[in-house]
């Protein structure tokens, strides 16, 4: 067979793409997993995943998911980092456009998972990289004994605080809403940490500086503005799922997640979604990774009996 033709395609790297692959690759199934530009996905850039299991004290996602990789290349997955562009059924099979072109298989996974939400604000496209960032980890060491704001207010927001604390001065939660809506353990360290500070009911209007960040205008909910001296902006707003590449192949929830049953199988026959792109993930690693476990399961039954839901 040649390395064109698959029993299953994974489109993503994340935790969920990694752990379908190592399963897949586990029943003996011919396996390949197209890594997208993120080998690790959001996880890559996490300095502590909390609440995985068997890591009491986390671990970086740079280290956890290297692991997983390694772990399916040795039970035979393939893996390249290209994206996949654009699928297509074909005879009964899917048809994975890829960066190195086209791919045959008779499942494909969707783990694509998400990208994080700008502001949409004037100048953040000009200022990303210039003091705006949603990488905490790689960006927090240049803040060093510097004040920085952090945006949003739920679990990512105030973890990364929390990781920004370790090198910043100073760490103020910019959020919109009246109440932080992140669990209660994170709301916990964050209010017995001295150096963040939270500012509820506080809209980041327009970021200062040029060529670099040096504050925000801020709005409050009683309509004052002020202007807030920030070395740097890291932005945790929410996420949008990576599905533009299906180019509306498929029906998506209202937060744009593929509808899928209990064994991550979508509408369309031999097509799973696996991860934070499928509707109703509970968002975290370890469901993540349990997806990818699912669909891979579901689609080595598929392979052998052809059947899908009804
Ligand atoms: C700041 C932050 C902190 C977090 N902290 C925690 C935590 O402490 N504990 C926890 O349990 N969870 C945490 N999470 C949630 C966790 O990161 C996600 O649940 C998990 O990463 C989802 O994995 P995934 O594989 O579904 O998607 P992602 O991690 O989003 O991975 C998507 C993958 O798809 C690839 N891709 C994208 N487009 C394509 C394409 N067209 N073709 C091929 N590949 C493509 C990307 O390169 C990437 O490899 C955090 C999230 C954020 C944002």
């Amino acid at each position: 067979m040649s390395d064109t033709h698959y029993d299953l395609v994974v489109a993503g790297g994340g935790i969920a793409g990694l752990t379908a692959g190592l399963l897949s690759a586990r029943a003996g199934r011919r396996t390949r997993v197209l890594t997208g530009p993120a080998l690790g996905g959001q996880l890559l850039n996490i300095e502590r995943i909390d609440g995985y299991p068997g890591f009491p004290d986390g671990i970086p996602g740079y280290e956890l998911c290297p692991i997983v990789q390694e772990q399916a290349v040795a039970a035979g997955a393939a893996f390249s980092a290209t994206p996949a562009t654009g699928l297509a059924a074909q005879d009964g099979r899917w048809s994975v456009a890829t960066g190195e072109g086209e791919l045959r298989a008779g499942v494909v996974v969707i783990a694509t998972g998400t990208t994080s939400k700008a502001l949409g604000i004037p100048g953040e496209a000009r200022l990303r990289g210039n003091g705006v960032s949603h990488c905490a980890t790689c960006d927090g060491p240049l803040f060093r004994t510097r004040v920085v704001g952090v945006v949003g207010g739920g679990d990512s927001a105030l973890q990364e605080a929390l990781t920004l604390a370790q090198f910043a001065s100073r760490v103020i939660v910019l959020h919109r809403g009246t109440a932080l809506s992140a669990q209660a353990a994170y709301r916990d360290r964050v209010r017995d940490h001295d150096g963040v500070e939270v500012r509820t009911a506080t809209v980041v209007e327009d970021l200062l500086g040029d060529p670099v960040l040096t504050g925000v205008r801020t709005r409050a909910a009683g309509g004052t503005v002020a202007d807030l001296e920030l070395a740097g902006l890291f932005v945790y707003i929410g996420l949008t799922p990576a599905t533009a590449w299906l180019g509306g192949m498929l029906d998506l929830d209202p937060s744009g997640r593929i509808p899928i049953d209990e064994a991550m199988r979508s509408r369309l026959p031999g097509l799973f979604a696996a991860g934070t792109v499928r509707a109703g993930s509970a968002g975290r690693a370890a469901s993540a990774a349990g997806d990818g476990a699912t669909a891979a399961v579901a689609a080595d039954r598929y392979l052998k009996d052809g059947a899908w839901r009804a």
